[in-house]
């Protein structure tokens, strides 16, 4: 396939809506019947697009959106999305407004969001739902478990304020299992004092992809995978137990084509130097699109289905890549960064490791300037 001269910049983001679906029935199959499912779409799906990937599952029937902020909520709103939206990360004072007028259901762990989210309810005669957060030994959100019960008769006190759901979220993956079973331990124990108190509540929660996966007898009634939907695993050791499919392609098109003798400095810096006359391609994508510049020297991409190094150091808006080994390359040729093409792949999960980091970071990454084009 040659790129036509008239046809854009070709790099794109290919999201499979297909993959997603299998993600999630694979998801499905594993949670215990009468178990519902958040599906997490914060940071723009993990970078696939939060409107088309939550629309998608709104049609697969999904229970619940989780977002972090308000403003992610507020966008699935604006683009036709009618689930319930949990923003998981908790609200500012600014931000109560949105809560009401874009029907988001807010996590939370502080006393003062919760006067103003009173306030403001008590202002417009209705109620608001909320889902309290504890925490059991993340340490980022929640109320620690010794001011629980205080937290409780507090939210008891104001009659507009509905608790729909109480939370907390696991640390661990796969590292520590006494650990888990711990926090698990000690949800159970949040979930008693809600009910000794008198309170009744729809949804108890805590397991994400990894828990959901290797614990899934620590669900609750509902759980929040993310990073699964998306086809990739919450650390290496998952990929034995459940099968997934990546939903994002990053792909483009050779930009620039040259021959080069031996000993030719290419890109910044002068890192890589030619040891035979070489054909170097130029790829237009950068570290401004969200190919990290840790993948100087180090990355590879699929071209004409067999893996071509990259050559020197990730420019911001530019790789090259040594392709003298792949017979009868030319310009306009389809170029794989992440994804399959023949029988060779290259997994989120693989570049993690080459810029020190998880499969959730290489996806986050990939910017605004790399349009996401939809299958399925
Ligand atoms: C991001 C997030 C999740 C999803 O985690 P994954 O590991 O991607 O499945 C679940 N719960 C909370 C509170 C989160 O912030």
């Amino acid at each position: 396939m040659k790129m036509n001269i008239s046809s854009g910049r070709p790099t794109v983001g290919e999201v499979d809506l297909e993959a997603l679906e299998f993600n999630y029935r694979q998801i499905q199959k594993r949670i215990s019947e009468g178990v519902k499912l958040l599906a997490v779409v914060k940071a723009d799906a993990y970078g696939h697009g939060a409107i088309p990937v939550s629309l998608k599952l709104e049609k697969l029937g999904v229970e619940y959106l989780g977002v972090a902020i308000p403003e992610e909520g507020v966008e699935l709103r604006k683009g036709g999305v009618k689930a319930p939206i949990l923003v998981l990360g908790g609200i500012f004072g600014g931000e109560v407004d949105q809560i009401f007028r874009f029907r988001l259901t807010p996590v939370i762990f502080r006393k003062d969001s919760l006067k103003l989210l009173s306030r403001e309810a008590e202002r417009r005669r209705r109620k608001v739902k909320v889902h309290l957060k504890v925490d059991t030994g993340m340490g980022r959100l929640g109320v620690p478990l010794s001011l629980w019960p205080d937290f409780l008769k507090e939210v008891k006190r104001f009659t507009k304020i509905e608790i729909e759901g109480v939370l907390s979220h696991f640390s661990m993956t796969d590292e520590e299992k006494g650990y888990t079973q711990n926090q698990w331990r000690a949800f159970q124990r949040a979930v008693a004092i809600v009910k000794e108190m008198g309170i009744s509540c729809q949804y108890l929660h805590m397991a994400s992809s990894a828990t959901l996966t290797a614990f899934s007898t620590y669900s609750g009634n509902l759980v929040r995978p993310g990073i699964m939907l998306y086809g990739s695993y919450p650390s290496p050791a998952f990929q034995a137990l459940i099968s997934l499919k990546p939903v994002m392609t990053l792909k483009t098109r050779i930009h620039f084509l040259k021959s080069v003798p031996s000993e030719t400095r290419i890109s910044y810096g002068g890192t890589f130097t030619t040891k035979r006359e070489s054909l170097i391609a130029t790829l237009p994508i950068g570290y401004a699109d969200g190919y990290s510049r840790h993948l100087s020297n180090h990355g590879e991409v699929l071209i004409h289905g067999k893996r071509a190094p990259v050559a020197g150091k990730v420019c911001m808006d530019f790789i090259m890549v040594d392709v003298t080994d792949i017979p009868r390359v030319s310009v306009g040729d389809e170029v794989i960064l992440m994804g399959r093409q023949g029988r060779e792949q290259i997994t989120a999960e693989e570049i993690a490791v080459k810029i020190n980091s998880i499969s959730y970071e290489v996806l986050c990454l990939i910017g605004k300037r790399v349009p996401r084009v939809y299958k399925g």
